[in-house]
C-alpha cells in the first residue's frame, strides 16, 4: 500500500493511505545509517505493509522531489533533521507592524529557502495596522524580485481568500518570527487550525532530535501545512560564504560579470555588483543583508 507520512513521533509514523491512517514502524534494513540523519519524515511517500495487529511496516521510501532540512550539531557529529519532505513552498510570514518589520530577517529567511530549493511565498500580515499602501511601500520590493507576495489581515479578513487559495492542494512549510500572526492566519483560514498547530509546535520545540514530534495538518480543501518554530536556528552556517551570492536572485545574475571569479563584492575593482548598486539596479538594503550574512553579523 502507498501512503504519505503525516506524523512522526519517536520511531512511530502515521501514514495516510486511501484506506485510512496506519501507525507504522520502519523496517530494520531501512535504519542503516540512521545516525547521520532522519530516514523518513512527514511528507514522505512510502510503501507500507499491514500487520495482523492493525499496525504497519514501512518497507520503502520514495525519492523526494524536495526537502527542508536543518543540520543539528550533536556531540557525535552533525545530524540531518528533515523538517518536511516534498514541500511545495515555504510561507514566510512577516507583519507590516507590531513587530516592526525587519527586512534583514526576511532576506535571511529567503536565503534559507533558496538554498533549500523550496519556493518561498511571502505573507505580510497585519495590514490593518498600516494600511495596504504603507505595507506596499515597505514590501513591494520583493514582488519586484518575482517572489509571490500576499498582503493579509487575520483581523479583518483581507487577503485570507487569496492565502487559502495559495495553500490549497500544496504542502506548505509555515514560518516567520513570533508574534506576526501565524496562528491567527491559520485560524482565519480554518477555524481551530492555528491552535492545533501551536500545540504541536510547543511540544516539538521541547523535544530532542530523536523524539521529535512532527505533524502535517490537513486543510479542508486539500493540502497540508507544517509549522517550524522559526528559521533562525536553521543552518545558515551550512551555506558556504562563496556561494551566498547565488541565493540572492537580484545579485546572482551580475556575478559572472565581476572581474574576479572569487569576488566578494565588497571592494574589488570591476565588481558588477558594486556597479549595480551605484546604478540602482540592486537595492541597497538587499545588498546590506548580503554583507551581514556573508560576514556573520546579526540583523
Ligand atoms: P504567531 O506568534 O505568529 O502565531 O502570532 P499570533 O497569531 O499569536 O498573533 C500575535 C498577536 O498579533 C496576537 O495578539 C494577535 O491577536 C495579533 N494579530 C494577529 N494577526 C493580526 C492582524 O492581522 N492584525 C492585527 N491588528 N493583529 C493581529
Ligand atoms: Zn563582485
Amino acid at each position: 500500500m502507498r501512503g504519505q507520512v503525516i506524523r512522526t513521533q519517536s520511531g512511530f509514523f502515521t501514514v495516510q493511505t486511501s484506506d485510512g491512517s496506519i501507525v507504522c514502524q520502519l523496517r530494520g534494513r531501512l535504519k542503516q545509517g540512521s545516525r547521520e540523519g532522519d530516514i523518513v519524515a512527514v511528507g514522505d511517500w512510502v510503501e507500507v505493509t499491514r500487520l495482523e495487529d492493525g499496525t504497519g511496516m514501512i518497507e520503502n521510501i520514495a525519492p523526494r522531489k524536495s526537502m527542508f532540512v536543518r543540520m543539528a550539531p550533536l556531540p557525535q557529529g552533525e545530524y540531518q533533521q528533515i523538517i518536511v519532505a516534498n514541500p511545495d513552498q515555504v510561507a514566510l510570514v512577516f507583519a507590516s507592524a507590531e513587530p516592526e518589520p525587519r527586512l534583514g530577517m526576511l532576506d535571511r529567511y529567503l536565503v534559507v529557502a533558496e538554498s533549500q530549493q523550496v519556493a518561498p511565498l511571502i505573507v505580510i500580515n497585519k495590514i490593518d495596522l498600516t494600511g495596504l499602501e504603507r505595507a506596499r511601500e515597505i514590501f513591494d520590493l520583493y514582488a519586484g524580485l518575482n517572489y509571490p507576495l500576499i498582503y493579509t489581515s487575520a483581523k479583518n479578513g483581507d487577503g485570507i481568500e487569496h492565502l487559502t487559495r495559495e495553500l490549497t492542494g500544496r504542502i506548505t512549510l509555515l514560518t516567520g518570527p513570533s508574534g506576526v500572526g501565524k496562528t491567527s492566519l491559520l485560524n482565519a483560514i480554518q477555524p481551530g487550525l492555528g491552535l492545533e498547530v501551536r500545540k504541536v509546535s510547543q511540544a516539538t520545540s521541547k523535544g530532542r532530535h530523536t523524539t521529535v514530534y512532527r505533524q502535517m495538518f490537513p486543510l479542508d480543501g486539500g493540502g497540508y501545512v507544517v509549522d517550524t518554530p522559526g528559521l533562525k536556528a536553521l543552518a545558515l552556517w551550512d551555506i558556504e560564504p562563496e556561494e551566498l551570492d547565488g541565493y540572492f536572485p537580484d545579485i546572482s545574475p551580475l556575478v559572472e560579470r565581476c572581474q574576479f571569479s572569487d569576488c566578494t563584492h565588497v571592494h574589488e575593482p570591476g565588481c558588477a555588483v558594486l556597479e549595480g548598486l551605484d546604478e540602482g539596479t540592486i537595492n541597497r538594503q538587499r545588498y546590506e543583508s548580503y554583507l551581514r550574512i556573508r560576514f556573520g553579523e546579526e540583523d
